[in-house]
Order: C-alpha cells, then structure tokens, then sequence
C-alpha cells in the first residue's frame, strides 16, 4: 500500500494558472479533472501524497447500484456507464467487470430486510432480485448452503482499486492536465471576495475555481476557510488471498463477511461490520449531528481512543498560505490494520466459505474512511466564496460512484445543467435546520 515512502510517479511542474485547480488525487478529484478535460478546460490536479494513496486504493473495489440511496442511485447508474467508456478507452486492464453485487441472508429476517430495497431497484428499473439457495448454489459454486438466498444485482461492477485511479490520471496527463504529487494545497488564494488561485506549498497557481475533492480532509480544509462541514473518519480493514479457488467471480456481503474475486485470482476480503472510529476533537465538535448515525450503527462500529489520542483532542490551529499545514505533515492516512477485524475475516471465512479457509492472506490494510452525518456526501459550491466547490464525504461508497460524481462535479462548476436533482448533497443541509435523514449503513 502507498505511504509516504513510495515512489513519486507524478511530478509535472505547476502552471501558474489554469480554469480549475482540483485539490485530491482521489477518485473523485480524477473523475473531476476527467470531464473538465474533456470539456476543453485546462485543469491542475494537486495531491498532497500520491495519486489514490488514500481511500481510493484502499477499497473493496466494489461498483454498486445494489443498497444505495435513492438520491444517488442515478448518478451512480450514469457512474456505471462511465466505468465502461473509461475501461474501453484506456491502454491498460483496471479489472472492470459486471460479475454482479450480492447481499447474502442466513435467515427469513435477513431475506426480508435485504428484500426492502427492491422497490427501489424497480422505480429505477434496475435488474436487481431476490434468488433462492439453488440459484445462489449455481453462482457460489462452492459452499453457499449456508445462505437461504440472497438479493442480487447481476449488472453491478468491480474494478482494482490499485490500479484503476493510478491507470486513470496517467491517461489524463496525455489529455494535458497536470497532476503533481507531495504537493498540498495550504489554502485559497481570495480578492474580492471570490477564489482566485490556490496557495500550494510549492506556490501559487492562479485559476478561477477550486474542486476540493480531498477525501478525509475536506472537513479540515474547508474550516480554516470558515466554512464548517460534519465529517468524521471510521478504520475499515482489508486483506486480500493469495489465487485462490475460482468459487465465484462477483461481489458478495454476508453477516460478518464481505468478499469479492479479483482479476488476479485471489480474493479481497473484509470483515463487514467492522468500523472503528477513533475518538479526537472533531468527535465532539460534530457529536450531535452524528448521533443518529452513530445510534444506527452500534452494533458495527466500536470507539477507539489508541495512540494519538492526546495530537487528536488538541486538533488544529488554523493556518495561512504561509504556514506548513496538517495536509504537508501526512502525505499519506495510511492506518495499521485492526487485528481484531483481520481476526474476524479468519473465522468468517472457516465458517462461511471454507474452500478459502487455508488460503494465505498475502497482504492487509485499512483505510479512513470519510464519513458526514447522513451517509451521503456534499457535491456542493460553498456559498459565501464563490468558485470553490466541495465534493466529499462519500461515506464508504465514492469508489463506485466516482466517475458519475467526477461528471456533476465537472458541469457544476462550468455552470452546465447537472442531469439529477443534487439537493440532497447540498452542503447547506447541516447548518440551514433541516431534518437530515439517513442514507443507507457505511
Ligand atoms: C476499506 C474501504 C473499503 C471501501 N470499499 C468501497 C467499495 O467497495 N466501493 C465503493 O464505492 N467505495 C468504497 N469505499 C469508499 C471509497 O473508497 C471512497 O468513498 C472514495 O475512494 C473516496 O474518494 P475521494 O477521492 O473522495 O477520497 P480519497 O481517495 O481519500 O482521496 C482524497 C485525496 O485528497 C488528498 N488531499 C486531501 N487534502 C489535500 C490537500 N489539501 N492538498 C492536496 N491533496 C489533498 C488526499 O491525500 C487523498 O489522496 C471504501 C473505502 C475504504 C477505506
């Protein structure tokens, strides 16, 4: 996994101006710069660590429609179209495939809570279903009598996450766009009263608007501007196999167990359920809208206080273009895997899918996950400074929904008709007193 040791790939020099600067090298920030390019503007992409060294790289790599809000599911129908161009038009394999997204029940109640989400499947036409234990046996080939059945979505997607974003800026550089690594954007150059350029720790570059798109730090950045935005961060743990028996070739969640083939044989797993987030001043800060969130999901997540805990209740004191920022002091989040969590993919996987029980864990990881308080992430402008944009917060499923965010993120800053009804991503919904309703779990 990328730290901040890894090799530097992408180092065009800074222009001293361009339309748009986006802030994170995300799939998000990618997917941005993507359609702004193709749009003609001219775009510099700055990344304080590495093209995807964060979540982007660190994720199930699952594309789905299957489970997901009713305001984002056409966007990430449209992100799915996308996908496919993109794949087609780039030089290099990022292992998409539609091999399909399963939700596994054990029990009649499970079967009944996974069928809740088809009537929104069908408003969207979608071709997600509830199959039975013999149908499950035909697509889990081995193994699946555990589960009595299971709501299945055969047009869902997956991509590789350590290749795909990476894959995707170095077909951006040839469109002309720069993308520069270890280069943090400290702040936003203002006069009168609009963005007119980003003060990077290398310098200034003129532009005429900003897309943040930096993952687990928009919060952060757009506060030193005063702007607040509700994030907090949830450790999510991964392990991938070794090649390992060919039993089924799409995405699958279980109790306790999330799986899914890989284009090179083996299997990323995780242990479903398993979030920990670690306790620190923002906890409190944004304690009040979380609640709701967090009541939800007690049973999966667990607080942590762990090391740094006193660095994480001090927080941070707010900077200028002159100062070194928290962003140039970790170049990449790249948290130690919980042994609690890889413990669990362990015993789940005995338990659940025991042909890959003895399979070796050739690598672990986990990531930081970005979450707001209802689930669903802000594409937003940010009202009071013209010319900046945020587009963050994607709660555990930006992955997927990546190149369709990257497309509404393009045309709202080029003032184009967006294509969906984006109110409910508004960044005004946790400060205007509306009632926030929650999306679907992380
Ligand atoms: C373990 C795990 C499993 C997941 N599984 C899935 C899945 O299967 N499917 C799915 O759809 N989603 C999944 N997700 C969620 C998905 O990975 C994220 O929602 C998505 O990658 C977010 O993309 P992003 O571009 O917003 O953020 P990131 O990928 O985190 O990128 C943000 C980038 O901005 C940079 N940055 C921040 N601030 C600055 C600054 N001031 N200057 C310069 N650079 C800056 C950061 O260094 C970072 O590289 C998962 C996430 C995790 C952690």
């Amino acid at each position: 996994m990328l730290n901040e040791s890894s090799p530097i790939n992408f180092a065009d020099p800074l222009p001293s101006a361009v339309d748009v600067v986006v802030i994170g090298a995300g799939i998000i920030g990618i997917s941005t710069a993507w359609f702004l390019a193709q749009q003609g503007v001219s775009v510099a992409v700055c990344e304080k660590g590495r093209v995807a060294g964060e979540q982007s790289s660190r994720n199930w790599g699952w594309i789905r429609k299957h489970g997901r809000d009713r305001a984002e599911l056409p966007i990430v129908i449209e992100s799915i179209e996308h996908w496919k161009s993109i794949a087609g038009e780039l030089d290099e394999d990022i292992g998409f495939a539609q091999h399909g997204v399963m939700y596994l029940a054990e029990t009649d109640a499970e079967l009944a809570e996974r069928e809740r989400w088809l009537s929104i499947a069908r408003d969207h036409e979608l071709d997600t279903r509830m199959i039975g234990a013999s149908e499950l046996a035909q697509i889990i080939t081995e193994d699946s009598s555990k589960w009595i059945g299971a709501s299945y979505t055969p047009s869902d997607a997956r991509a590789e996450p350590f290749v795909a974003v990476p894959a995707i800026a170095r077909a951006l550089r040839k469109k002309g766009v720069t993308i520069t690594e270890n280069c943090a954007v400290r702040t936003v150059d203002i006069a009168a009263g609009r963005v007119t350029g980003v003060v990077t720790e290398h310098g200034l570059i003129k532009c005429t608007s900003v897309v943040c798109a930096g993952g687990a730090w928009g919060s952060l950045f757009c506060r030193n501007l005063g702007h607040d935005f509700p994030q907090l961060t949830v450790r999510a743990t991964v392990a991938r196999t070794t090649e390992a028996p060919d039993i089924f070739k799409g995405n699958a969640a279980s109790h306790g167990l999330a799986f899914r083939r890989r284009n090179d044989g083996g299997y990323t797993l995780a242990a479903s359920g398993n979030f920990e987030h670690f306790i620190g001043r923002d906890s409190f800060r944004y304690l009040p809208q979380f609640v709701p969130s967090i009541v939800r999901a007690r049973k999966d997540m667990s607080l942590r206080f762990g090391a740094g805990l006193f660095a994480r209740m001090r927080g941070t004191k707010s900077w200028s273009g002159d100062d070194i920022s928290p962003f140039e002091r970790t170049r990449v989040l790249d948290p130690e895997p919980s042994a609690a969590a890889l413990g669990q993919i362990r015993v789940q996987l005995k338990a659940q899918l025991p042909a890959l029980a003895d399979i070796r864990l050739e690598q672990a990881w986990a990531g930081m996950i970005d979450t707001t308080p209802d689930i669903v992430p802000v594409m937003d402008s940010v009202t009071g400074l013209p010319g900046l944009f945020v587009a963050a917060g994607f709660s555990g499923h930006g992955f997927g929904i990546g190149p369709g965010a990257g497309r509404v993120m393009a045309d709202m800053v080029l003032g184009n008709p967006l294509g969906h009804d984006l109110g409910r991503f508004r960044l005004s919904r946790f400060s205007d007193g509306s009632a926030l309703e929650l999306g679907p779990a992380l």
